[in-house]
């Protein structure tokens, strides 16, 4: 059996929601990434927009109950879809509790936790180069993946920019905040024993590779 339920796991700029858009495909899951579902948020202006602005500008993680609510709607919302991958949700105990609650429920416990581990040095490198389009969200990388034209989305033609979130300073704090409240994760979900390190610094094809074959292996419900 193939796993369908599944988070990713890791600090920012590890390469989750590359590998995460790669798997969507391959396996025809939902690829859930709460920061881009938040950054949607906040450019529509939705009151849950508005609560998080604050949090995600300056690189700190917006409150729990917000999270949670919205995230388990969307998952919610999957309806027959078959399986998702989470990527960047949960973030906190309180958040990883909640899921497991909200899916156990369902009957529908998560299979597979993949942890994306990388050197904070390289992470700061790799992010300060990142871009992303206004418009849908594609992401580039102006040293190894820049789009055909400068500041030009090759998927819709919508303006590629830095995120605000993605400048040094902000950067730093966001690694802080991994270590401090998600990097707890780790133990508890290793615990539940279904936890599996992936070495982030190697070429995304050699990841990619990696990570399908775990979730093409998976073994039982
Ligand atoms: P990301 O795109 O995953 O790096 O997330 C961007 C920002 O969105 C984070 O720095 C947080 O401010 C916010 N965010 C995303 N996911 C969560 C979460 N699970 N809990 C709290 N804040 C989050």
């Amino acid at each position: 059996m193939t796993a369908s339920r599944i988070i990713f796991l890791g600090p920012p700029g590890t390469g989750k929601g590359t590998q995460a858009g790669r798997m969507s495909q391959r396996f025809g899951l939902a690829a859930l990434s709460s920061g881009e579902i938040l950054r949607n948020e906040i450019l529509s202006g939705s009151e849950v927009g508005k609560r998080a602005a604050e949090f995600v500008h300056a690189g700190l993680l917006v409150p729990d109950d917000l999270i949670i609510r919205m995230m388990l709607s969307v998952i919610g919302g999957l309806g027959e879809k078959p399986g998702f991958i989470l990527d960047g949700f949960p973030r906190t105990q309180p958040q990883a509790t909640a899921l497991d609650k909200g899916l156990d429920e369902v009957h529908r416990p998560v299979q597979l936790v993949f942890d994306f581990r990388i050197d904070d040095s390289v992470i700061v490198e790799r992010i300060v180069s990142r871009r992303i389009c206004s418009k849908c969200q594609a992401t580039y990388n102006v040293r190894f993946f820049p789009p055909k034209e400068a500041g030009v989305c090759d998927r819709c033609g919508g303006l590629v920019g830095q995120r605000a979130d993605d400048q040094e300073s902000v950067i730093r704090t966001r690694l802080e905040t991994y270590r401090r409240q998600t990097a707890t994760l780790v133990p508890y979900y290793e615990a539940a024993g279904n936890l599996r390190a992936i070495d982030a610094s190697r070429p995304a094809q050699t990841i990619e590779t990696e990570v399908a074959d775990l979730i093409a292996a998976h073994k039982g419900e």
